[in-house]
This record gives C-alpha cells, sequence and structure tokens, in this order.
C-alpha cells in the first residue's frame, strides 16, 4: 500500500533471533523494495542505497498490535496510524470493519498513509444482536462479510445461541471467528469447536466467570442478565446503528455495567478458584484458543478515575474533543460505589494471575491495546503501557517480544513474510538501543523504525511525534 523505497542497509547491528532470544552481532542487514534480501557480515549494497550506521543497535521485527481499531472511528485516522509507526509498531489488526472498507479494500481503493503501520486483517460490521437476531440471520451476515473479504469475523454483543450460530457458519466457511464471549455461554464449547481468538478476556464477566468455584450459578445469573439487557431487533441499517452505539459504549464499557451485573461480577472475584484458572488455561491451550489480554483497556475502564491516568505526559497525543469525553467517561464511573469500585479493582488484579496461569500453561497470547476510542489508551503509546503490564504479571522479556512479533505472524499464519528479521520478511523493524531480552523496559527504546524498507530515524520518529501532539492541541 506504501511505495518501498529500493534498497536501504542497516551496518553494524545485532540482530535478535525472536524464535530463542539469540543475538547475531555485528552483522548488516540489507532490504530490497520493502523486503530483506539478505543479512550477514558486510553485505554488498548498489550506489545510491540508504546506508544506515547504526553499530549497537538491535533489530527486531516491528512490533504488532493485534487489537486496534484505527480505522473507522472518525478523528484524523493518519494521525492516528503515523503515532502508532512512531512507537514502533508496523502492523495491526483492525477489530472491527464494514463492508465499505472491505470492499474498497478488495478493489485496492483502501490506501493507507506512507506513515502508517501495515493493515493485517479486518473483519466486517461486529457482531451484535442487531446483525444476528434470528439463527438465519446470523448464518447470513457472516456470509456476507466473509462475501465482501472480511478476514475473521467479530462477535461483540450477542446471545450465546447466536453466537454458536454465527460460529458454525464461520467455521463452515473456513473463517476465523474471534472477540468477546457472550453471557452465560459454554466457554468451553465455544474453544473447543474453535474460536481463534479470545479478546480482553471476553470482557465483561467474560471467563473469570469459568475461574469461579461456582461457575454453574454465576453462568446462569450472567446468561438471565443479558437476555434483560440487550433486546434482539432487526432494523434496516443496523450495522451503522450498531456502531454508533459502540462508538459511545467502546470509551468505557464497564459504565454500562448496573447493581446486578457487578454483583455476578462480585460472585465470580470472591469465588475465583486457582485450579479452575488452571484447567481452563490447560483446555484453552490444547485447542488453539488464543487470548489477547489487553490488560491496558481492562486497566483504564475498570480503573477509570485512577488519577495516574490523567497525569500522563502522552495525553498530549489526544485531541480535546477526545478528552472531554474521556472526562465524561470518568465522571460516569464515578457513580459506582466504594464497594463496586472493589470489586473491579480486584477483577482486574485477578486478570494479571490469569495472564500468569495462561502463560504458564502455554496459552498463545498476543499484544493488543483496544486504541483508539478506549478511554485513556492512547494509540501507539498504550502498546508500550501493555509491554509494562504483562511484565508484571511476569511474563519474561523473551516471551513479550516473541508476542509482539513471532507469535502474531504465527497467528496470521504469516511466518513466511513477519515475524522474523530473515531475507524474505518484510523489512519492517525497529531499532533498540538497548537488548529486548536481557529487560522488558528495553522494548521501549526505539530509535529507529523501517516500514516497507523505509527508515526513520530517532530524530525523525521525534518529530513525527511532536508533530502530532502539535495538531492535536487543538481540534
Ligand atoms: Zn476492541
Amino acid at each position: 500500500m506504501t511505495e518501498a523505497s529500493s534498497t536501504v542497509v542497516l551496518r553494524r547491528v545485532t540482530v535478535v533471533d525472536t524464535r530463542d532470544g539469540s543475538l547475531r552481532s555485528d552483522v548488516d542487514v540489507r532490504a530490497d523494495l520493502g523486503v530483506i534480501t539478505e543479512v550477514g557480515r558486510d553485505v554488498a549494497h548498489p550506489a545510491g542505497a540508504r546506508i544506515v550506521d547504526a553499530p549497537g543497535r538491535y533489530v527486531v521485527p516491528g512490533y504488532n498490535d493485534m487489537h486496534a481499531h484505527p480505522l473507522g472511528r472518525g478523528g484524523d485516522v493518519a494521525a492516528t496510524l503515523e503515532l502508532m509507526l512512531a512507537h514502533g509498531i508496523t502492523g495491526f489488526r483492525q477489530m472491527h470493519g464494514d463492508l465499505n472498507l472491505l470492499r474498497a479494500r478488495a478493489d485496492g481503493r483502501l490506501r493507507l498513509p506512507e506513515a502508517s503501520p501495515a493493515l493485517l486483517a479486518m473483519p466486517g460490521p461486529l457482531l451484535t444482536m442487531l446483525n444476528t437476531g434470528t439463527p438465519e440471520r446470523a448464518a447470513a451476515t457472516v456470509r456476507e462479510q466473509v462475501a465482501a473479504g472480511a478476514d475473521f469475523v467479530k462477535s461483540a454483543a450477542m446471545t450465546r445461541e447466536r453466537f454458536f450460530d454465527a460460529q458454525a457458519e464461520a467455521l463452515r466457511l473456513g473463517v476465523p471467528i474471534v472477540g468477546h464471549l457472550p453471557g452465560g455461554i459454554d466457554v468451553l464449547r465455544a474453544s473447543r469447536i474453535g474460536m481463534r481468538s479470545i479478546e480482553h478476556f471476553g470482557s465483561g464477566l467474560g471467563v473469570l466467570a469459568c475461574c469461579s468455584a461456582e461457575e454453574d450459578a454465576i453462568q446462569r445469573a450472567a446468561g438471565a442478565r443479558q437476555r434483560l439487557t440487550l433486546p434482539s431487533v432487526r432494523l434496516p441499517l443496523a450495522e451503522k446503528l450498531a456502531e454508533r452505539i459502540m462508538r459511545r459504549v467502546v470509551i468505557n464499557p464497564v459504565n454500562l455495567n448496573k447493581a446486578a451485573d457487578v454483583d455476578i461480577l462480585d460472585h465470580a472475584v470472591r469465588t475465583f478458584d486457582r485450579d479452575h484458572a488452571r484447567r481452563l488455561a490447560e483446555r484453552f491451550a490444547a485447542d488453539g484458543t488464543w487470548h489477547v489480554p489487553t490488560l491496558i483497556r481492562q486497566k483504564t475502564s475498570k480503573l477509570c478515575d485512577d488519577p495516574g491516568f490523567a497525569a500522563d505526559p502522552d495525553l498530549r497525543y489526544v485531541a480535546p474533543s477526545a478528552r472531554k469525553a474521556w472526562d465524561g467517561a470518568v465522571a460516569r464511573f464515578g457513580r459506582f460505589t466504594a464497594g463496586q469500585r472493589e470489586t473491579l479493582a480486584r477483577s482486574h488484579r485477578y486478570e494479571y494471575e490469569l495472564t500468569r496461569i495462561f502463560a504458564d500453561s502455554g496459552v498463545r497470547m498476543l499484544v493488543g491495546t483496544d486504541s483508539s476510542g478506549a478511554v485513556w489508551v492512547i494509540p501507539g503509546a498504550a502498546l508500550h503501557d501493555e509491554i509494562d503490564l504483562l511484565a508484571e504479571a511476569g511474563l519474561a522479556p523473551l516471551r513479550l517480544l516473541q508476542m509482539l512479533t513471532v507469535d502474531a505472524a504465527e497467528f496470521l499464519a504469516a511466518t513466511d513474510t513477519m515475524g522474523t528479521v530473515e531475507p524474505g520478511r518484510n523489512a519492517d523493524l525497529v531499532l533498540l538501543d538497548a537488548n529486548p531480552v536481557a529487560a522488558a523496559a528495553n522494548l521501549h527504546r526505539v530509535v529507529g523504525v523501517v516500514r516497507s524498507g523505509r527508515h526513520y530515524g530517532v530524530q525523525e520518529l521525534a518529530a513525527m511525534k511532536d508533530r502530532i501532539a502539535a495538531a492535536r492541541s487543538v481540534d
């Protein structure tokens, strides 16, 4: 989608092998037309090649934000994409779509700016009550999206019955289903039949419900709540309406919780059982069901009025109108009682524990942020927040590097073009000034980005950020 510069050579760098963390020092990395062609000592380069002397810099594949929404939610999309790139993100999985975006992509009309991460995968409109009202409608919606070129379908707010209808149709068509878990759903059944990835621990009660020693009672209560709060209707332009509602909801979905919902969550938290959690993790691992914890999203929504968020210097990248909407979400969050907040905070603490249990049990995971639109989640910067929170959960630096790179490639079945620094892979790279395998914090030390063969130096990256901050200081 972007014009690749012809040849770039990174000289005398240390290449990090994302498969095992081993280092190859003092080598050159050459890329032609956006693809790595050679990695070795003193590689030849044609006259006119862009030479980047970077002795001692560590080269890793570019980072991937595997749960993001930069497209189609209004705002300055180009600036959002550039901000992501300036933070080392060279690829993203777009987590909602619409038929126009899909068709534009299919016809080659969806052109992203040059300074943008690659669009790795995109679904159609979110599956909600509005487009999955009956079994036939659920299947027809999936078929329509797949026909328009959706790479996967994403469940957002639907009943458990319609979830299984949509899942069956997606599997029949050979397209993955990913997303949220409807309240009261048999999670193990969804996983066993084939759910490619569960986002935000299922969001809402999600998988926490299955970690309870009193799971049955909790799931029954959750299933009953779902039916009460979300009526199934069929409307023309249902997806447009759903998207409008979602745009408001996405700022902080936790604010939708009524006292009865928090009570159920509290029940789940009070009866959290590590053995249940471990057994659940083993099943996810065995089923090949991936998880995208988005801890930063969980933290900002469940601890929404934590004063630390309002003091984040990266807020300079947030437009005043968005900031105002976020302040509104914080005010609404203020309606929760002290007891309800404690329940939300405790449920979030268990999400770190779950992340660790998943990691130890061999559950495959990816790094995602849920930017943009989510309260306090700042595109680009949020990926680095997520790295810190995953490290806090106890994940090793190499594991984090893998989740950002080679695991994302594996998830997308794209290891022949991404995930490692080897000939044949896209020249989408990050340069670091410290060894990322030695400490998670070193993953933040981005001193260069290569995107489709175009190199951005550290000053250029800083200038990009400053320019975006200046532009965003007014709406
Ligand atoms: Zn999302």
